[in-house]
């Protein structure tokens, strides 16, 4: 009963005008989120033993009656991986009728993650983020012109949910070369710019060398960033730089930065997260169930990213609880200037490169700049370097547009490093993706 009077205005309070949804958030009490997390949770659970062929066959398997488990830590070690979204296909998992889908590219393998959705979960996706927009400054008269990928990314449809309800001026680039995004963009006079973090690099050193217009702030998904790289976005703009966090398997935005720029503040309405194992310092992998969807939800899914819960208040006053600047992943996924990318994608540009099955690994590093992925491979004083390189390029030109695109925009640097047969391998195991690059952590809170 109380549940209910608490989600009905919870629901009102979304519909509100963004600034008066803050307002409002920021006086609630602790326990009505509370309150309202574990309801979500609970009728979640019962929706995807009931509907998901997944979920149903394996609480059958686990023996977990669902109608006795009131917190997702009463599962034990039960959880949901991109894995599992792979092997079983996105359908086993749906509960209700799908309106749209995305996909999550890259990863560990070739196969992309599907993730369904309905219309009413992205109007509700994309008035919460409104909220988060609105928070940083995001104004009606303001002017949005975003660079983000449309190709089956999820990002680019949340934006344009949320710049509705925000209702100001909004157009959609696409992820164009930036030079043409720098030539084109000037004719609209956008304040704010949404892309991805090394996009925005890119951007910005072109901006430096042919001029700035004024702009308010800029907007950054799909990838984390280092401090030194968003300095250089920020001077150059005299603009902030913010970032959001997320998942397609999440709906988009986990987390969003606020002026601070001290961690991600966390969407607890429609997420209960978890980091079950966690080191001394309170770092852990981040694990969430997702609490208001009704097409695809989602158990306790490991993110396969390394963060910690900042449950402490924020210096910004905002009554959403944090997670800090994620540390690392995992896997041995790396999410850099190239894309997504895994061991897969440099077995695939090494095909018929290294013929004899020689070590390789890959070293992704950032120069200040951009994020350099170095290709170390053990070659013999037979094999000319130049060449190897060449076909290496070809590989990657040939089977990875994406990829291709991006090294041809300058988002990252690109390099095969020779190196001594044998000299790769000094333990069991051969990390195949190394990332070197120093993420700062955030600063004490
Ligand atoms: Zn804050």
């Amino acid at each position: 009963m109380l549940t209910k009077m608490i989600e009905q205005i919870e629901r009102m309070v979304l519909r509100m005008e963004p600034h008066r949804s803050v307002r409002f958030l920021n006086v609630s009490p602790p326990w009505a989120i509370d309150a309202l997390q574990r309801a979500r949770f609970r009728r979640t659970l019962r929706l995807a033993a009931e509907r998901s062929s997944f979920y149903r066959e394996q609480f059958r398997k686990r023996g977990i009656d669902v109608r006795r488990i009131e917190h997702p830590s009463q599962l034990g070690d039960f959880y949901t991986t991109g894995e599992d979204l792979r092997q079983h296909s996105a359908e086993a998992f749906l509960t209700g009728r799908a309106d749209t889908a995305f996909e999550t590219t890259g990863t560990t393998s070739p196969i992309p993650k599907r993730v369904f959705f309905s219309q009413r979960e992205l109007s509700e996706m994309g008035r919460t983020s409104a909220i988060g927009l609105y928070h940083l400054g995001i104004r009606a008269h303001d002017r949005v012109l975003s660079a983000y990928d449309c190709s089956f990314w999820v990002s680019p449809a949340v934006l344009r949910m949320a710049v509705q309800f925000l209702d100001c001026f909004h157009v959609e680039a696409g992820k164009i070369p930036p030079h043409e995004f720098y030539e084109r963009a000037r004719a609209y006079k956008p304040n704010v710019i949404f892309g991805e973090p090394s996009w925005l690099v890119r951007l910005s050193e072109l901006a430096r060398e042919r001029g700035t217009w004024p702009v308010k702030l800029l907007f950054g998904g799909g990838e984390n960033i280092t401090e030194e790289a968003r300095h250089i976005v920020e001077s150059v703009w005299n603009a902030p730089l913010y970032l959001s966090y997320g998942q397609t398997e999440s709906f988009g935005t986990l987390g969003a930065e606020c002026e601070r720029q001290d961690g991600y503040h966390r969407n607890d309405l429609f997420f209960f997260f978890e980091t079950p194992e966690t080191d001394v310092e309170g770092y852990g992998e981040l694990v969430y169930t997702t609490l208001v969807r009704d097409v695809m939800p989602l158990i306790r899914y490991r993110s396969t990213d390394l963060t910690r819960l900042v449950d402490e208040p924020c210096e910004c006053g905002l009554f959403a609880k944090r997670i800090a600047k994620i540390q690392a992943r995992t896997d041995e996924m790396a999410v850099c200037g190239m894309g997504n990318v895994g061991p897969w994608v440099f077995e695939e540009v090494l095909r018929n490169v290294n013929g004899h099955g020689a070590d390789w690994q890959a070293v992704i590093k950032h120069d200040g700049k951009r994020d350099v992925v170095e290709l170390h491979i053990e070659l013999d004083h037979s094999n000319h370097q130049p060449d190897i390189e060449r076909a290496v390029l070809d590989n990657l030109r040939a089977g990875f547009a994406d990829f291709w695109k991006n090294y041809e925009m300058k988002l990252y640097e690109f390099r095969v490093v020779p190196c001594e047969p044998g000299s790769l391998r000094n333990g069991r195991k051969l990390k195949r993706v190394l990332d070197q690059r120093q993420m700062a952590l955030p600063r004490v809170v």
